[in-house]
């Protein structure tokens, strides 16, 4: 049986049926640059129906990848992740059509599962027994683990900079882990010499076929969520069956899988079954952004970069070579732009979103969500744009320069009384120790009061709060019942939201003013509505801060806070 699939040099534009997806060269002209193709015309219309009968996993698109006999795939679960709402975050922003790809569930905690399951199995499909990779990390861990499953021995080359405990997670998959006291560039050359040398299979990254075929998934399984969570568009000739993003959002080294996603869309465009390719956002480390710097410098090439200054090791390819020319003439073709963002906006969006939703990622994970921040903030992304962001890995470990000093309250117990306590009951109530060590916390508690009618962002108000401070925080829903809890508490501040049904944000902030009680309490008005120059006259004098909904963010909005309790 022929294989369902052939290859295409990029170079020579030739095609070629018979090499295995291990190979690596065109029998031709001996680019390195070749490109599955598959038989799109005959799998038509009835794909998506056959492939929805499947296991959620990347094999449910087979007919779409390059591993000719099912059989030898080595199965842990890759792909089939989450696409969740990020409600918190979309409001905070002011983009409703929010979606996270939760990568982190993969079977090693990030998406380079994708890659290493198609990887390993058409090695395995191949007869190889060993295999050589260069990694900034994720990829040695998720190959260490499936090349320890197909009995493959494994070779991962990292860099120095590689947290500890991700090289031991590599060792422990009983792969070889070289350690090199070099920039990934360099482990990368190391790598390829001793895989030539011990004529073994090197793993290419973007030259590798398999691995570009593999992150075609995160596309496919995009396209089929979102249609199921917010439907799919009319087009001229009828309903597409699947649905494509306004953006793909993903944080940047090598590119490997910004390629790969955009490969997907473009295959799914040309079988009809979504009207366009999205517009896609390349978010890179400051400290190593060849891609970025090219980009905004409007160069074909990237601006190399050989001592990387970032702490995110994940991130730090300073050179992507033809990665750079792929993504930009995919940007060129479709919309979307390239952005940097510094290992601090990492590190807080990291916070944000562990705080915010509820979704604790790497570092490099985070640079994509301080990307997605910059962009909305600086409208690039439009306020109805449904966008994508790869949460791309998980927390392991939390690097120390995420949460900094004091993430911990200490809290010291005084020995217990020298006799023992009569009965084991008494011995669990809690004894003046304790009582004065939480006393001593509470101390620092200040009372807020927030009035709100809508509890999507009066929650959201609340929860800024909390992930900032211990604050004492009682809500009302209306202008009345604010009026009535703030006389009641005698507040250290209040929230107020102006748009309420009744008594709105003006006559409570009247209320307040004209009682001597509650006259000089802060209050800072948080806001949907553009205040027109008599409203704001209104305003002048009589609070903290003003604050757009939809466009503040916690740190401006906790600024404010800090300001009026000082
Ligand atoms: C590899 C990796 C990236 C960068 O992906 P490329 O597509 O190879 O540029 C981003 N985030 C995480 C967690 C990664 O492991
Ligand atoms: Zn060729």
């Amino acid at each position: 049986m022929p294989a369902h699939f052939k290859f295409a040099c990029a170079d020579c534009g030739r095609v070629s049926a018979a090499l295995p997806a291990s190979a690596f060269q065109c029998p031709h002209c001996g680019s390195e640059w070749l490109e599955a193709r598959y038989d799109y015309a005959t799998l038509g219309p009835h794909w998506p129906g056959l492939v929805a009968l499947r296991s959620k996993d990347i094999w449910r698109y087979k007919e779409l990848l390059p591993l000719e006999n099912a059989d030898n795939a080595v199965r842990l679960g890759e792909g089939g992740t989450p696409l969740v709402t990020a409600a918190n975050l979309g409001l905070m922003l002011g983009r409703p059509n929010l979606f996270i790809k939760d990568e982190r569930q993969g079977p090693t905690g990030s998406f380079k599962d994708r890659q290493a399951a198609l990887a390993v199995s058409v090695m395995k499909e191949n007869g190889l027994t060993q295999a050589v990779v260069a990694s900034t990390g994720n990829v040695a861990i998720s190959y260490a683990a499936y090349c320890a499953r197909a009995g493959i021995k494994l070779y991962a080359f990292l860099t120095s900079l590689v947290p500890p405990e991700k090289m031991r997670e590599c060792a422990l998959y009983g792969a070889q882990v070289i350690k090199v006291t070099a920039t990934y560039d360099r482990a990368k050359e190391l790598a390829a010499q001793f895989a030539t040398q011990r004529g073994m299979y090197f793993d290419r990254g973007l030259r590798s076929i398999a691995a570009v075929e593999s992150m075609k998934t995160i596309a496919y399984e995009t396209a089929e969520q979102l249609a199921r969570r917010i439907g799919t568009k009319p087009t001229p000739t009828g309903q597409t069956p699947w649905r494509a993003p306004d953006w793909y959002i993903q944080a940047v080294s090598g590119g490997l899988g910004p390629v790969g996603a955009m490969k997907g869309f473009s295959e799914l465009k040309a079988m009809g079954l979504i009207d366009k390719v999205p517009a896609l956002a390349v978010i890179q480390a400051e400290g190593c952004a060849p891609m970025v710097t090219a980009f905004k410098r409007n160069l074909d090439q990237p601006e190399v970069v050989t001592n990387p200054r970032t702490h995110i090791a994940t991130l730090a390819t300073g050179n992507p070579g033809r990665g750079y020319a792929l993504l930009r003439a995919g940007l060129r073709a479709h919309g979307g732009t390239m952005e940097s963002v510094s290992d601090e906006e990492a590190y807080r969006a990291v916070h944000v979103m562990a705080k915010m939703e509820g979704i604790s990622m790497e570092p490099a994970a985070g640079v994509a969500f301080a990307g997605l921040i910059k962009l909305a903030r600086a409208g690039v992304i439009g306020a109805e744009d449904v966008v994508v962001v790869n949460c791309s890995g998980h927390t392991f470990p939390i690097q120390n320069e995420i949460l900094g000093e004091g993430w911990a309250r200490d809290v010291e117990l005084p020995e217990p009384a020298a006799e023992p306590s009569p009965t084991p009951v008494l011995a669990a109530q809690p004894h003046e120790g304790l009582l004065a060590a939480l006393q001593r916390l509470d101390e620092r508690v200040r009372s807020i009061v927030i009035v709100d009618d809508n509890p999507d962002a009066a929650r959201l108000i609340r929860r800024i709060l909390q992930a900032k401070g211990s604050y004492d925080i009682q809500q009302a829903g209306d202008g009345r019942a604010g009026l009535a809890l703030i006389h009641a508490q005698h507040p250290d501040l209040v929230v107020l939201d102006l748009m309420m049904p009744e008594m709105d944000g003006f006559a409570v902030l009247d209320a307040l003013r004209a009682d001597d009680a509650t006259a000089d309490i802060p209050v800072i008005v948080v806001t949907a509505k553009l205040l027109t120059p008599a409203e704001r006259e209104r305003l002048n004098g009589q609070i903290e801060a003003l604050l757009q909904k939809g466009s503040f963010m916690d740190d401006e909005l906790l600024a404010d806070v800090l300001g009026a309790l000082t």
